[in-house]
């Protein structure tokens, strides 16, 4: 099948500040590299403190108005880049794979469809929202109204750049908050070709973006007193840091942090050789969408004993004819890792996990292509059978790299399930109603997905518990992470008390 053509880019890509692009004030800017071949693309804007200040600037100035525009015109504004996205459909998933590396079929699939649902999603939500009133005696009213926090500083991550800033951006304004927001200095480009498209379709200053590294622009946001509200998805590590920055000056906080999701398949999967039993193997093989680099990534596969050979021969079979490759071919199931940095991180995990004694079941090299792809950071879809306590079981690798264990009983597969610093996503596999209802309820994690898993739908609540973080996202209850109660308690007597 021939590959996507790739759009033309500008040589560089400025800030989005106040309605207009706007140059660095240091004037400096980045090499953006793409993964799909290792070269150098476009560059983007260096930002420092004083970019992220004039972004605050546009933010706040422009707040006043925005947050009392009625919620009809926000929620049309809203409709309005969700238009602007399927118009570009095409567009915006190339940008995504060359920027990410992701195969093409999957930002069309996934990437951009929910782009846009989410923005017409969180419109709709804004027209049938409500506050609550009640009578506290014959003259006393209690009235619940919500209002933005504020101006929001919103950082996110390198593995669904568009996605990712739709899951903030959508309930932030439709809240009515302004927000400047931070994209991950892998990835800065098909945020900055996004603004291009709706540059117009928004009020001055009630959407910033400022590119840059974690340690320049993205701290000086997280630290920044005019910041209201942060929200924050990337590593454990670095939220860790952003929730001291929102300690220091008592702001709310929501945390999309890092997973190693259990994804636990009890032997009733096999108990038939038929459709349910496949649809099980292909819930296992999601490790490896998105090249694993997924927060909720099923990275450690849970099987019941007595079912294990069969499940791993079928896995086998079906991995081996994952198509995996250039991105922008329209039938690669399997592309590129980030970056140089994150593919070496994969490759020392694999390493590890065979030293600790993993035995490799599938993978674990590079994948090694000639032609345009040569340089570009590609690994096989791997799996490492061995125990829970190794490292590889522990640590959360974000790549295409799954470890596997067994289990004998119900009661053993919810301690292994729950044996992890994280909590985001997990996965529960059977023909058992009481294993279906049960286990999910026992494990410690967000978000269950049962006899299926990496679906997204805006209107399920998603989120972490554990070290994977708090707060959640998208559904309608995303929206009071941006919102503060104001509560009118009103007196209509005229008797003194
Ligand atoms: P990271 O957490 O350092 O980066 C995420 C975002 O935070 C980026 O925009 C980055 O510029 C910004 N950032 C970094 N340091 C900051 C600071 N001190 N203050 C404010 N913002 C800061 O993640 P990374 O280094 O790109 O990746 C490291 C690992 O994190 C990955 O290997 C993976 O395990 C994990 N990760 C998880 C997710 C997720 O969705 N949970 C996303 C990306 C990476």
């Amino acid at each position: 099948m021939s590959q996507v053509q790739k759009p033309t880019f500008k040589e560089k890509y400025d800030n989005f500040i106040n309605g207009e692009f706007v140059a660095p004030v240091k004037g400096e800017y980045f090499d953006n590299v793409s993964p799909v071949d290792g070269k150098i693309f476009t560059k983007a804007a260096r930002s420092s403190e004083e970019d992220v200040n004039l972004a605050l600037d546009a933010a706040h100035a422009a707040f006043p108005t925005w947050s009392t525009t009625s919620a009809t015109e926000r929620s049309n504004m809203l409709l309005k880049i969700a238009q602007v996205m399927e118009d570009n459909f095409e567009y915006l998933a190339t940008l995504e794979t060359i920027d990410n590396g992701k195969p093409i079929r999957e930002a069309r699939a996934a990437d951009i469809p929910y782009c846009i649902d989410h923005f017409r999603y969180f419109a709709g939500v804004i027209r049938a929202d409500e506050g609550t009133i009640s009578e506290h005696d014959k003259d006393t009213v209690s009235i619940a109204l919500h209002e933005p926090v504020g101006v929001v500083g919103e950082i996110i991550p390198w593995n669904f750049p568009l996605l990712m800033l739709a899951w903030k951006v959508a309930p932030a304004l439709a809240a009515g908050c302004t927000a400047v927001v931070k994209p991950a200095e892998q990835t800065p480009t098909s945020v900055m070709c996004f603004m291009e498209l709706i540059k117009d379709v928004l009020p001055k200053g009630v959407l910033n973006i400022v590119t840059g590294f974690g340690a320049e622009a993205g701290e000086a946001l997280a630290t920044s007193k005019r910041v209201a509200k942060l929200s924050f998805t990337g590593s454990t590590e670095t939220g860790r840091k952003v929730m001291h920055n929102a300690a220091e000056n008592i702001i709310p906080l929501t945390l999309e942090l890092g997973g190693k999701s259990p994804n636990v398949f009890f032997s009733s999967v096999a108990d038939q050789d038929d459709n349910f039993f496949d649809k099980a193997i292909e819930g296992a093989l999601m490790f490896a969408l998105n090249q694993g680099e997924i927060c909720t990534s099923p990275s450690r596969i849970l099987v019941q004993e007595d079912i294990a050979d069969k499940f791993i021969e079928k896995m086998q079979e079906r991995l081996a004819a994952v198509k995996t490759g250039h991105p922008l071919d329209p039938e690669t199931m399997i592309g590129s890792q980030v970056s140089k940095a994150q593919f070496e991180k994969i490759m020392n995990y694999i390493k590890i996990g065979r030293e600790e004694g993993a035995e490799v079941l599938a993978g674990g090299e590079a994948g090694n292509y000639e032609g345009e792809i040569k340089d570009g950071y590609y690994i096989q879809p791997t799996v490492l059978k061995g125990k829970n306590d190794m490292r590889v079981f522990q640590e959360e690798i974000f790549g295409p790299v799954v470890s596997l264990t067994t289990f004998k009983t119900v009661e053993e597969a919810i301690e292994l399930a729950n044996d992890t610093a994280y909590g985001l996503g997990a996965g529960v596999w059977s023909r058992d109603a009481h294993e279906l209802y049960q286990v999910p309820r026992a494990i410690q994690a967000g978000r269950v997905w049962v006899n299926q898993y990496h679906t997204y739908p805006a209107h399920a609540p998603f989120g972490g518990v554990k070290e994977s973080g708090f707060g959640r996202e998208n559904h309608k209850m995303a929206l009071d992470h941006y919102r503060v109660v104001k509560n009118m308690l009103i007196s209509y007597s005229k008797d003194a008390v």
